[in-house]
């Protein structure tokens, strides 16, 4: 659910990833949408081969160094036309260079295409550190007279800060050093996540241990003769069947390979990546890597950090343990042997505790979720809230026949274009991400964004049954697209939305996916498959009191995986027992029982993308659920919040610091009282229900 994209000025730690086989070429062809004779804006527009994609990266590169030159040579005075915005041409280039060239490391049409795209990121994201680390650059920029306005005067006072921090002041070999340590990140990064999507693990399960499982799952994994069914660990395939099979051995099996993807292939490369990160921060005076990736965000540092965690951990920990204590003796009921139920177990008990308690059986809202009457949905939802109008265009050529383009217009105006890559196939990046393909220029360059996930469906023969939960997803990322188009309209590209402090990155994401408990919303668009019939509203109360239960405990969880991300960036590399510290993370904040041979860090991508930073969650889902209490509950899509949500919150991108833009929309400081509420509806639904009944 990450957006991968580059934070900062600083050199763009994310990485993009993909996986196995060779694919058949892209059949899509379509006229090209640069003009002949101008630049190509995509890196696919020359083709599936890895030589097109390398011209193309290394033309966005020269391109660069000759917005570098003019920046270095440019005559008189310093201003910002001479000197910013040839600066931010530069950038723009090396954005277009890393961003489409990571995108393509993760959908790639062929194994020598993605090979090609990971080596080209870490040229261009080689390009990007050499920029930040650019004395001649950092002096132009620093004789600048400060802007009158003051989007501009940001832009140039943040990119001055993120150049100290990136070093530049130190001398020549210093700087040589860093930008060998920044290199050896990128190329560590890269390949920790190549092995992640390299590493489909394949388990063998007996016809019978797949009895809970839907009709449709069944359908579409026949028994060999033999009653073998194969079950992949990709996320339609894998997490279905950990859910709803009523095997224990079955769900502790597929647990096991899920969470040894990665392992142990990944042990010294993460060990590597995590000692070249601990180097480079101290040569630049931080005492560990945490201390370094907080200095330039807004929770600052690992201290203020620590203090905001506390208040987490405070408001979750008694309610997630009165969750999971309700669940074990659920649980005891049906098995009185379960002293303590594995983790293995979770997510089968809680369907089964929704069940029983909330009469919520998950798989009977799936057939209102078919994954085209979905996708139509969230895009009218977004264009609703945000007064926009979001089109489909044909004949556009991409990486893949599967890929769906829209355009975004905002009245008669085109703001940006996006593009869904939404189902799984072989060879692809595994997780749910937005990322970025090109920032927007005022005038002169839209933004473009797309999502890469892998949602069930996508085949004639397949409607695709959602989850509801891969409804929440999907809502989550397409708040990501929309911050980036609508955050995507001023003067500069280094303004682009995704550039804001990096912990600010996922309010927008997880501030629509509240819009999924709006029963208005939903039945906007959950529609059987088969009947036609609107999502009931009874079904829907229902979904939504189940839902509510296991908030504070998935709190909890989230607060398990921040501490892995600061701990393995905070403790020594070279003695850190990965295994020991997740194990200690894990019983701080789990009450089920943790299963030996769970390697979970080893596919743990977070730690390329966010570092010690994963934290960022939490923080922006406490901003999140604050921004979303704005909104008039009785009328969502139609009130006033939504255009001054857009306005104050989306549309200024990266011009302002992030705790500005939610102080301006709530008109005071963020605070935990909507957290605290969401986090308990459903105690105080029951706490109605019982006062009620007496
Ligand atoms: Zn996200």
């Amino acid at each position: 659910m990450l957006a991968r994209s580059p934070r900062g000025r600083r050199p763009p730690s994310f990485a993009v990833v993909v996986a196995c086989a060779v694919l058949p070429a892209c059949a899509a062809a379509a006229a090209p949408t640069s003009a002949p004779g101008e630049k190509a804006l995509h890196a696919w527009e020359g083709g599936d081969s890895p030589a097109a994609l390398e011209a193309w990266v290394q033309d966005r590169l020269r391109r660069a160094d000759a917005d570098v030159a003019r920046v270095l040579g440019a005559k008189g005075a310093r201003s910002v036309p001479n000197t910013l915005r040839p600066y931010d041409d530069a950038v723009n280039e090396l954005l277009l260079a890393v961003s489409q060239s990571s995108v393509i490391y993760g959908v790639g049409a062929t194994r020598e295409l993605r090979d090609k795209a990971q080596s080209l990121t870490q040229t261009a994201n080689a390009a990007y550190t050499a920029l930040n680390l650019n004395q001649g650059v950092y002096r132009a920029l620093a004789a600048l007279p400060s802007p009158a306005d003051g989007a501009t005067r940001h832009y140039l006072e943040h990119s001055l800060l993120e150049y100290r921090l990136a070093g530049v002041d130190r001398d020549e070999a210093t700087r040589a050093k860093i930008k060998a340590l920044q290199d050896k990140i990128t190329a560590l990064g890269l390949t920790f996540e190549r092995a992640v999507h390299d590493d489909v693990r394949t388990t063998v399960a007996d016809k019978a241990q797949l009895e809970g499982l839907p009709p449709d799952y069944l359908a579409s994994h026949p028994a060999d003769p033999e009653g073998h069914v194969k079950i992949t660990t990709d996320p339609p395939d894998g997490w279905p069947a950990q859910r709803f099979s009523n095997s224990a051995e079955l769900r502790h099996t597929l647990f096991l390979a899920a969470n040894s993807v990665g392992y142990p292939a990944n042990t010294e490369t993460l060990r590597a990546l995590l000692a070249t990160r601990a180097e480079l921060a101290q040569l630049l005076g931080y005492k560990t890597w945490a201390d370094f990736a907080m200095a330039d965000q807004m929770i600052g540092s690992p201290a203020k950090l620590a203090e905001y965690l506390a208040g987490i951990d405070a408001a979750s920990r008694e309610p997630g343990a009165r969750e999971d204590a309700a669940l074990l003796s659920f649980a005891r009921e049906r098995d009185p042997s379960i002293q303590k139920i594995s983790y293995a177990d979770l997510r089968y008990w809680q369907e089964q505790y929704r069940r029983a308690r909330f009469n919520f059986d998950s798989q009977s809202v799936r057939p209102y979720f078919p994954y085209a009457g979905v996708e139509r949905g969230v895009i009218t939802t977004a264009s609703r809230l945000f007064h926009l109008d979001i089109r489909p265009v044909s004949g556009v050529r991409t990486w893949h026949p599967s890929v769906t383009t829209y355009d975004v217009y905002d009245g008669p105006v085109r703001l940006g274009r996006i593009y869904l890559d939404m189902h799984p196939r072989e060879g692809k990046d595994k997780w749910f991400s937005t990322q970025p393909l090109a920032y927007g220029v005022h005038g002169r360059q839209l933004p473009e964004a797309v999502l890469v996930c892998n949602f069930t469906g996508g085949t004639s023969a397949d409607p695709g049954l959602m989850q509801y939960g891969d409804v929440v997803v999907f809502l989550h990322e397409f708040g990501h697209l929309m911050h980036h188009v609508i955050g995507g309209q001023n003067a500069f590209a280094g303004e682009g939305a995704f550039l804001i402090e990096g912990d600010f990155v996922e309010a927008p994401s997880q501030m629509l996916e509240e819009f999924f408990h709006d029963y208005g919303v939903l039945s906007s668009f959950a529609r059987h498959y088969q009947t036609g019939e609107v999502l009931p509203r009874e079904l829907f109360a229902r979904m939504n009191r189940a839902d509510a239960y296991g908030r504070a405990s998935g709190q909890q969880r989230q607060l398990m995986y921040t501490s892995v991300s600061l701990d393995f960036h905070t403790l020594t590399p070279a003695t850190l027992d990965f295994d020991a510290a997740y194990r200690r993370d894990f019983e701080r904040f789990n009450r089920a029982a943790f299963i030996p041979g769970d390697h979970f860090w080893a596919s743990f991508t977070h730690l390329n993308g966010y570092s010690s930073n994963y934290y960022t969650y939490v923080l922006d889902k406490v901003i999140a659920l604050d921004f979303f209490a704005q909104f008039d509950a009785r009328n969502l899509l139609g009130g006033p919040a939504g255009m001054r949500y857009r306005q104050a919150v989306l549309a200024p991108g990266s011009t302002r610091p992030a705790a500005e833009l939610a102080r301006d929309f709530l008109g005071r400081e963020p605070n935990l009282d909507a957290y605290r509420r969401w986090m308990l509806a459903e105690f105080d639904a029951e706490a109605k229900a019982s006062s009620a009944a007496r």
